[in-house]
């Protein structure tokens, strides 16, 4: 049985200045880790045959598949905020595009299978830890209901790859709407070449705002477009807590997924100046500096876009200037209207924000963990336990839990005023407060354990515990909860 992939390459039609073609480099001995059976058959492909030796071999990018047009993408990108003119794919390779049962078109790219002509001084390989990290939080990324690329499938090469110390060599195939990145734009902007910003507005339009081709102003509707997927999905993210990590605007996808997993971690004890990454000493990807953030690589994205939004510079700016204005409200609106529905309320009353900032500076002074509180809101909020007597399990998640006591008064007024019954109000906040998250202790018991003893048993019962959020699963109770002290992970790494 072999492995059809049915590739239709749109990007690997657009001019040869957008990539290379770069052929995978063959590896010594690959072996499956894990295929995403359920995400092989919605993209059409035959988890079985994938999962021959002739499927682990593509997956390893050993072997090309038929039809498969193997190209690394040029991009250029601002890296915390200082310009690089270009980096591209140096350890990436799109295989091709498939179109999967949804009609939905998707990219085949594997992570980690050598060099290409953007690799620079790297040497174009992952390692085992990294890919493993990127599996399990894009797969739990999905779960929650948030957009992201996916993880097809890990797999180890049988080589070793050289960082601090040797490593386990593994490759991921990561599944995306698309690759095209606000520094694709940037490389041909800074380059100074309109048309092929027009051709790659064209392509990325035509794959993601079809609308936006057929509207009178299609490039404005474009950025608009871009912008409020942008708005959403950091308002999604913060809602549960994850920290990207590392939003340069070469990791910044203009489909609205979250692409590029590398020190990204979700917070333990609510703090909004929380930053994990190793990298980030000035704290400019901290928590609650990602809309400012996004909003400032949006920026560039309208830069690159200004040739094409009007002949005339000014009334470009002009354009450019009120679709980022719409960047605040959009974040605000989500973000506002998310916070709302975790604390339960279905109507919007003028005063929420103060209440709801109110609960999140009694968190953050209490060092209380966002995932818990917020779930356990849940059961305070339901039938029963409604009442002081419902609160044990949310106060004793503050270190004085008689600021929460304060807190939940003013919170029980409000939710009187509420309509909706209590029954259906916890089972509405069970729904958006998930109980699992990938924590970080959690994701690095899981490295260590695939790393320094092939034990993939951890990664595997991770997986499925996060495949099912918001479901309380009973069995498996211990992962929703906090690191001990001394497992408390303070700091993550992009692991290149
Ligand atoms: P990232 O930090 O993963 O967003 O990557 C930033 C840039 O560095 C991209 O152009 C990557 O392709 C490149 N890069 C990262 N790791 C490697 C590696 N091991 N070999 C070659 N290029 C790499
Ligand atoms: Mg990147």
């Amino acid at each position: 049985m072999t492995a059809q992939f049915r590739f239709d390459n749109s990007y690997a039609r657009l001019p040869e200045a957008f990539y290379a073609r770069v052929l995978p480099t063959p590896v010594a001995a690959p072996a499956l880790i894990k295929l995403n059976r359920a995400l092989a058959t919605e993209l059409g492909l035959d988890p079985d045959a994938l999962s021959t030796p002739e499927g682990v071999e593509f997956l390893a990018g050993r072997r090309v598949p038929e039809g498969a047009e193997p190209i690394a993408m040029a991009y250029a990108g601002h890296q915390f905020g200082g310009f690089v003119p270009q980096l591209g794919d140096g350890r990436a390779i799109l295989l091709g595009e498939v179109v999967g049962l949804d009609g939905r078109r998707r990219d085949i790219q594997l992570k980690g299978s050598g060099p290409t002509p953007f690799s620079r001084r790297g040497d174009g390989r992952a390692a085992l830890g990294p890919v493993l990290r990127e599996y399990v939080v894009s797969e739990a990324m999905a779960a929650l209901g948030i957009p992201t690329t996916r993880a097809l499938a890990a797999v180890t090469t049988g080589e070793e790859v050289l960082r601090e110390t040797p490593l386990p060599g593994a490759v991921l195939t990561r599944i995306a709407s698309s690759h095209i990145r606000i520094g694709t734009f940037q490389y041909f902007a800074a380059r100074g070449d309109v048309d092929a910003v027009r051709a790659l507005a064209d392509h990325a339009m035509a794959r993601h705002d079809p609308e936006a081709a057929a509207a009178a102003e299609p490039y404005r509707a474009f950025l608009e477009g871009v912008i409020a997927r942008q708005a959403d999905l950091v308002a999604r993210w913060m809602l549960v807590g994850f920290i990207h990590g590392v939003m340069n605007t070469d990791n910044m996808s203009v489909s609205g997924e979250t692409i590029d997993y590398g020190p990204c971690a979700f917070m333990d004890a609510y703090d909004a100046a929380t930053v994990f990454s190793s990298i980030d000493a000035q704290g400019r990807y901290a928590y609650a500096n990602q809309p400012a953030i996004a909003r400032w690589n949006l920026t560039r994205l309208a830069e690159c876009l200004l040739p094409l939004l009007a002949g005339e510079e000014e009334a470009a700016v002009a354009i450019a200037r009120e679709a980022l204005a719409g960047f605040g409200e959009r974040f605000n609106a989500a973000f506002l209207a998310g916070l709302r529905r975790k604390i339960g309320l279905f109507e919007a009353r003028e005063d929420d924000p103060d209440l709801i900032q109110d609960l999140l500076d009694r968190m953050a002074a209490g060092k209380a963990d966002f995932t818990l509180t917020f779930r356990r809101l849940a059961d305070a909020a339901g039938p029963g336990v409604d009442g002081p007597e419902g609160d044990g399990a949310v106060r004793a998640l503050f270190e004085d839990p008689a600021a929460y006591d304060d807190w939940a008064a003013r919170w029980r007024q409000r939710l009187a005023g509420e309509s909706q019954d209590a029954a259906t109000r916890r089972e509405a906040m069970r729904r958006v407060n998930p109980a699992f998250i990938p924590r970080n202790h959690r994701v690095e018991a899981v490295i260590r354990a695939a790393v320094d003893r092939q034990d993939y048993v951890p990664f595997e019962e991770l997986l499925a515990v996060l495949s099912a959020p918001y479901d309380d699963q009973p069995a498996f109770a211990a992962y929703a909860d906090p690191p001990e002290p001394d497992q408390r992970v303070l700091r993550t790494f992009c692991g290149t």
